[in-house]
């Protein structure tokens, strides 16, 4: 059997938050066996936490927020996502501000530092949750379909309407391996024509050709090249991979996603929760 792992070193991370536009500043610490992950707002009074869980989700435009208390965490999509496919099952990640920041857009930094943390084996066995039966439902033009299996394998599919980058496909077996090489490093990736009202809503205030690409009139528009051809799909993987380990903890499950989302990422979780509640 496996055996929980936490993160062996501190890691710290600073700079420009995706959606609030604030800096900020995260650090992920070591915890016990069974704890979870954890944020803890280390910036409000009695330094409350959020536990990374679905049932804490409290918004999915955009990203996935959780909150619960006083406690409250933006974007939380690109820390999870490396977390769960490191295996780190118990952390603390202190936060002085609302959301972490937002790197390149992807989750390659986080995933670096915590690699190169290293990992301490703890005595707990690891828990793993996988649906017991299949899950299906449609929300808002996505589809998303769920099985159990023994490992977490991910197809996803996107569509933006353009002849370059109209169809994106990837299937996929995740584990620490694949998520280095095919995943973490894609990009976020925004729609222009949904800049304005973003920017209306208070989002993306932090958003800049350093961190999103921008898709206009049928074009990718982006500071450096394409990292991946289809590099839209596969930060949709790694949306899914982070939103999905709000479980609370690994997934092993086959999961075929038609155009996800943080709404229906964060849905499927929860329907996955609720067959053992
Ligand atoms: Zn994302």
């Amino acid at each position: 059997m496996n055996k929980q792992q936490t993160i062996k070193s501190e890691v710290s991370f600073s700079g420009i938050a995706l959606h609030t536009g604030a800096r900020a500043s995260l650090t992920i610490k070591s915890a016990p066996e069974n704890t979870g992950i954890i944020f803890k707002r280390i910036d409000l009074p009695g330094a409350p936490e959020v536990k990374a869980i679905a049932t804490n989700v409290v918004d999915v435009r955009r990203g996935t927020t959780l909150a619960s208390g006083e406690g409250k965490v933006y974007t939380v999509e690109h820390v999870m996502a490396p977390l769960h496919a490191l295996n780190i099952d118990n952390a603390i990640i202190e936060m002085d501000g609302m959301e972490p920041p937002i790197s390149d857009g992807s989750a390659l930094e986080y995933f670096t530092a915590i690699k190169d943390a290293g990992t301490i084996v703890q005595d707990a066995e690891a828990q793993y949750i996988s649906p017991r039966e299949p899950i299906f439902f449609e929300y808002n033009g996505t589809k998303m379909f769920c099985r159990p299996a023994d490992e977490l394998r991910i197809d996803c599919v996107t569509d933006f309407n353009s002849k370059d980058f109209g169809t994106q496909y990837m299937d996929i077996v995740i584990d620490t391996e694949s998520f280095e090489n095919e995943v973490c490093s894609a990009r976020t990736f925004v729609e222009y024509k949904d800049l304005g009202m973003l920017l209306q809503m208070g989002l993306c205030q932090g958003g800049s050709l350093d961190n999103a690409a921008i898709i206009h009139n049928g074009a990718i528009v982006c500071k450096e090249s394409l990292r991946f051809h289809n590099e839209i799909v596969r930060h949709k993987v790694l949306d899914l991979v982070g939103d999905l380990y709000l479980c609370g903890c690994r997934v092993n499950a086959h999961i075929i996603a038609i155009k996800p989302g943080h709404p229906t990422n964060v849905q499927l979780a929860q329907l996955i929760m609720k067959q053992y509640s």
